[in-house]
């Protein structure tokens, strides 16, 4: 057993310890939540692992960062860590455990089989990120079976990756319930994100033209603008005055289907976007409900 006890919090390196301490849980007749994450934990997740307590008896989170999700292009060796600093939130926030695996922990060498995610992984952060939301199901259909859990949570500031997760969930029969919590934000309107912390000062004010822009389209939608085109638009207009953003996408899609709405929004929509400042890549997004 590799388990370090601080502050009561049980620290789970390997499989086999998260598999004697779920057994221990079913023994005592608890239901298990689960919050899968990256680390670097802000509120955003702490928000997740909350929800987790308040509807499971005992809540476990995992930090792993998953190198099957980035290209070789991308951040994985930059990607921020304050393991000590987690622990001591996720415990605060009210994680009875935290799985901690290794890399070599989740991966054998010789593995073989991926899961390979459908059509809502084709567009919006899909296009630029061809790879990426197979690397997220493997990993999270690996963490679900590990972990045995009866609930997890994921935020909806990763909207496109929820959906995924969900319709994994329901196309493998995965025995788990999926719930959503909402975006977490700063209190200027930032998304919290682990990514934040590459931001430069500069980069950071201009960051904020991302809820800037959602806002001015909720505004619109609100008195009654349904033009996909339109709604675009009055996001692009903001980000578009800010000299360091790169817009990977911003798209206005239907909220179940995420297929993106070519003339007016009948139903729910999602206007989703991705923009870069300098090597920092963010997203955001706002649900405009009918
Ligand atoms: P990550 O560590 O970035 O992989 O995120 C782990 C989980 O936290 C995912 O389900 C994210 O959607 C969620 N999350 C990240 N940022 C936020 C936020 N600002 N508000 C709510 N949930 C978030």
């Amino acid at each position: 057993m590799t388990v370090r006890i601080p502050d009561g919090l049980l620290v789970l390196e390997t499989k086999a310890d998260v598999k004697v301490w779920r057994q221990a849980q079913r023994a005592a007749g608890h239901t298990i939540g689960f919050v899968p994450t990256m680390g670097y934990l802000h509120e955003g997740h702490l928000s997740l692992i909350r929800m987790a307590t308040e509807r499971s008896e005992v809540v476990l989170a995992s930090i792993f960062v998953n190198p099957t999700q980035f290209a070789p292009n991308e951040d994985l060796d930059a990607y921020p860590r304050d393991i000590e600093g987690d622990l001591r939130k996720a415990r605060s926030a009210g994680c009875a455990a935290v799985f901690l695996p290794s890399v070599s922990e989740m991966y054998s060498e010789d593995a073989q089989t991926s899961i390979h995610a459908g059509a809502l992984a084709k567009g919006l952060c899909g296009e630029s990120r061809p790879s990426h939301f197979s690397g997220v199901c493997t990993v999270v259909a690996k963490l679900l079976n590990i972990v045995g859990c009866d609930l997890a949570v994921f935020g909806q500031k990763d909207y496109q990756q929820l959906a995924i997760i969900r319709r994994m969930v329901q196309d493998l029969d995965i025995p788990v319930e999926i719930l959503a919590g909402p975006i977490v934000r700063e209190s200027d309107g930032l998304a919290l994100s682990s990514r934040n912390a590459y931001l430069s000062k500069e980069h950071r004010r201009e960051a904020l033209s991302l809820s800037e822009g959602l806002a001015q389209a909720r505004s619109a939608w609100q008195k009654g603008e349904r033009s996909a085109g339109t709604l675009r638009q009055a996001v692009a207009d903001v980000i578009k005055t800010r000299p360091s953003a790169e817009i990977d996408y911003i798209q206005v899609v239907d909220a179940v289907s995420l297929e993106p709405i070519e003339v007016d929004c009948a139903g729910d929509a999602l206007i989703a976007l991705a923009v870069r400042f300098g090597a920092t890549r963010l997203i955001d997004n706002t649900v405009l409900e009918v």
